[in-house]
């Protein structure tokens, strides 16, 4: 049977927890809307009582974005699923998604918490949340490092009290694919409610495993698959929801799954999220990166000339990366802006690009990213018409 999976984009969230990145209010609406265009199923657009700017920025994505659901992240505590309500009122779809660590490190560590108390505030705070949402998500932090008997408990615990998505994070990136397969062979075993309820995870990229991960939880129950753009985030990142979405799509035959991502639309949100963090994409990256679709020996060159099935998987053209989609801001070079007008029909030279890259560049100062109409008129003001 065909598996529909369900992506859940934390670029706004996790993404923005990357060190060094910021995204204006703005930006992050654009973003959502890239994202809603990109057909993720669920934004979390940011953690509405971490600050005033990020419950601003999800009241502002709620209201941008118009099919894709809208979370907040909430820890279990009532102001937290406050602020989450009041935040997200504005959405046309939206959920919570609410957690608290369950692994014995973080219960005596970090919460001074004992088994049955972490239980209790499960109940409280996802019985509370769900007076408010329809749709409650709810995380054990560092479920891959809970007792596996507990992490069941837990979990029940929170489908009792209304939550009917289970996050399972590898909020540290410990586990592997073998492993965390076996985890899922054991909730289903052990979760007397496992079939009535979604399960989707969140895995980290410590140890380079959070795309495996994920891929190997939908073989296993799994059908929401939470991460970012590029692979952004805490540390060393998320699952990068780019490769999880090309590999449904590439080996179809064997993870048998759908989804509702438009696959061409994943080089312009690549781009855009790379720009806005001011984060370049490794050239080798997987699926976006610049050399990811260009053939050097000799002998892949004459393959792929007598029969592209030879050496190439997955064609530009179906990841939108044939085209040029860089979008122009403050981190543009002279070069890119030069393409982009030989694009539009612009002839200009060298020459002429020194008179036109200081305006372009003043443009950009003020605003996040420079347009084809603002290109035109920064030719209009120099009385460049197009050849
Ligand atoms: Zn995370």
């Amino acid at each position: 049977m065909t598996k529909q999976i369900q992506f859940f984009d934390t670029t706004l969230r996790d993404g923005e927890q990357t060190i060094g990145v910021n995204f204006s209010i703005e930006e992050k609406v654009e973003i959502a809307k890239q994202l809603e265009a990109w057909g993720v199923d669920c934004i979390e657009a940011g953690f509405p009582v971490a600050s005033e700017g990020d419950f601003e920025a999800v009241s502002a994505v709620a209201a941008a974005v118009k099919h894709t659901c809208v979370t907040g992240l909430a820890r279990a505590r009532k102001g937290d699923i406050d602020a989450c309500v009041k935040a997200t009122a504005q959405a046309a779809h939206k959920q919570i998604h609410v957690f608290i660590a369950t692994s014995p490190v973080h219960r005596e560590s970090k919460l001074h918490m004992t088994k049955e108390q972490v239980l209790e505030s499960i109940t409280d705070s996802v019985t509370y949340a769900h007076q408010f949402f329809d749709i409650v998500e709810f995380s054990p932090e560092d479920a891959t490092r809970t007792e596996h008997d507990y992490l069941c408990t837990a979990i029940q615990t929170a489908i009792d009290a209304g939550a009917s998505v289970i996050n399972i994070p590898d909020t540290v990136g410990y586990t592997n694919p073998a492993e965390f397969a076996e985890l899922f062979q054991y909730m289903q075993k052990h979760i007397p409610s496992f079939d009535d309820v979604t399960f989707s995870v969140h895995c980290h990229d410590d140890l380079g495993m959070a795309v495996a991960n994920s891929l190997a939880s939908i073989e296993n129950g799994a059908t929401r698959i939470e991460g970012t753009i590029n692979g952004i985030g805490e540390r060393a990142g998320n699952a990068a929801l780019e490769e999880v979405a090309a590999a449904l799509y590439v080996r179809k035959d064997y993870y048998n799954a759908e989804d509702n991502i438009d696959l061409k639309e994943t080089k312009m949100t690549s781009d855009m999220i790379s720009n806005y963090a001011n984060m370049p994409v490794p050239r080798n990256k997987a699926v976006v990166g610049a050399n990811a679709f260009a053939h050097e020996s000799g002998i892949h060159q004459d393959g792929m000339l007598k029969n592209p099935n030879t050496y190439e998987i997955l064609t530009p053209e179906t990841v939108g990366a044939n085209k040029t989609t860089l979008p122009l801001g403050k981190l543009s070079g002279s070069h890119a802006v030069m393409a982009k007008l030989h694009a539009m029909g612009f002839k200009v030279d060298r020459e002429e690009m020194k008179e036109i890259f200081p305006i372009f560049k003043d443009k950009a100062d003020h605003t996040s990213i420079v347009s084809e109409d603002d290109l035109r008129e920064i030719m209009k003001q120099i009385k460049k018409v197009v050849a």
